[in-house]
């Protein structure tokens, strides 16, 4: 029986299982893919990121980082108004990134199995029966699980919780020109390159054009309109596109409701649909996966009924979840199409 089973190796997952293992709990961690795995990401990571992290896991090792740094972030909105938030972060692949989270928190005990997934789970009177597989499937028990599946969290919808609306993203990764500066991100809101945001940043030596939409059919469309806008612009000069991904992002909007889970099953990171605009989330998921592990520590240590745990956590994450929800209220103040995007 282990204390607590963690899903999913990203930043929240890695947290939560470290956590939970530096207060003394016997902790799985499980991870579908064999690290490092890709991730489609920036890879920035805001000041408070990089605090939350070498707060928990120590100093971000020097050669982890991308060779351009982030001086932060440029947001054009709908109207062609230009808004510069200066702040240093920093700019990792997320391959290298997430590994090395999960490596120390393998260091302080927690035990890691990758190429494993959780398919399903089942929570009993004083336990909860997970459901894994790995070449076969097989089952292990825990006291608490916490999941940290990300957007498209499968443990919710084994547990019959609503799928959050989802946004699909395409970056291509090329080389060549722009006159951009490469030590910001940059974000345009206007609907024609996007049904969310489209963006451009610069990751060691790669141009990264990256558009999201709620229609994957029209994916193409909007980034191929993106680049002639960038182009004509910014003098943007593709010399080869070198590769291109997908991937998915919760449709957080102000008001939508955030899920913390159910019983002994706490949800954190994007699926407990934990998003700052822009999609920046590494920052929330850092710290509710940490707040998740606390809560199920304090919960072992005071004894307490586990028909409290979601509602310890709720109040763990609520200073959290107010920050984000004045982000989102900010950004609709800079873009009034954020605050009716959703409906
Ligand atoms: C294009 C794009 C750009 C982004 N840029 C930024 C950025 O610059 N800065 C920023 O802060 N955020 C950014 N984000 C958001 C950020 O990537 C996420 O918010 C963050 O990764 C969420 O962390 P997480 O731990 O909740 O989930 P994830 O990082 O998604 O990790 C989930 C993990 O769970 C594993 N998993 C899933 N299902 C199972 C299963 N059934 N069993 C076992 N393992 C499983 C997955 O393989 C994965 O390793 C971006 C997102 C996108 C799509």
């Amino acid at each position: 029986m282990y204390d607590v089973v963690v899903v999913g190796a990203g930043p929240a997952g890695s947290m939560a299982a470290k956590k939970a293992a530096d207060a003394g709990c016997k902790v799985l961690l499980v991870e579908k893919m064999q690290l490092p795995r890709e991730k489609s990401c920036s890879g920035i990571l805001i000041k408070k990121s990089i605090n939350t992290v070498e707060k928990e896991f120590g100093k971000i090792p020097h050669n982890l980082p991308c060779k351009t740094k982030n001086k932060g972030i440029v947001l054009t909105n709908e109207e062609n108004k230009e808004f510069k938030f200066e702040s240093e972060g920093l700019n990792v692949w997320r391959s290298s990134f997430d590994q090395w989270l999960s490596l120390v928190a393998e260091d302080s005990g927690v035990e890691l199995r990758q190429s494993t997934s959780v398919i399903s789970c089942e929570e009993k009177e004083d336990h909860v029966v997970v459901k894994l597989n790995c070449n076969g499937t097989y089952y292990e028990k825990t006291k608490v699980m916490i999941a940290c599946d990300g957007a498209t969290s499968k443990i919710k919808r084994s547990l019959g919780r609503g799928q959050n609306n989802q946004i699909i993203t395409y970056q291509t990764f090329c080389r060549g020109t722009i006159d951009l500066d490469g030590s910001f991100f940059y974000a345009f809101l206007d609907p024609k390159f996007s049904q969310y945001d489209a963006w451009f940043n610069v990751k060691d030596d790669f141009l990264v054009f990256g558009v999201g939409v709620k229609e994957v059919s029209l994916i193409k469309n909007y980034h191929s309109r993106f680049l002639s806008f960038l182009a004509s612009e910014f003098n943007a000069k593709i010399q080869s596109s070198v590769r291109g991904e997908m991937g998915i992002l919760p449709c957080v909007m102000p008001g939508y409701g955030t899920d913390m889970g159910k019983g002994r099953v706490l949800f954190a990171g994007e699926a407990a649909n934990f998003l700052n605009p822009m999609g920046e989330g590494i920052s929330g998921a850092l710290i509710t996966g940490a707040m998740a592990a606390e809560s199920a520590v304090s919960l072992f240590e005071d004894n307490l009924n586990i028909n409290n745990l979601v509602d310890l956590y709720k109040n763990r994450v609520a200073d959290e979840k107010e920050y984000m929800i004045r982000q989102w209220k900010f950004l609709t103040k800079l873009s009034p199409r954020f605050s009716y995007l959703n409906k």
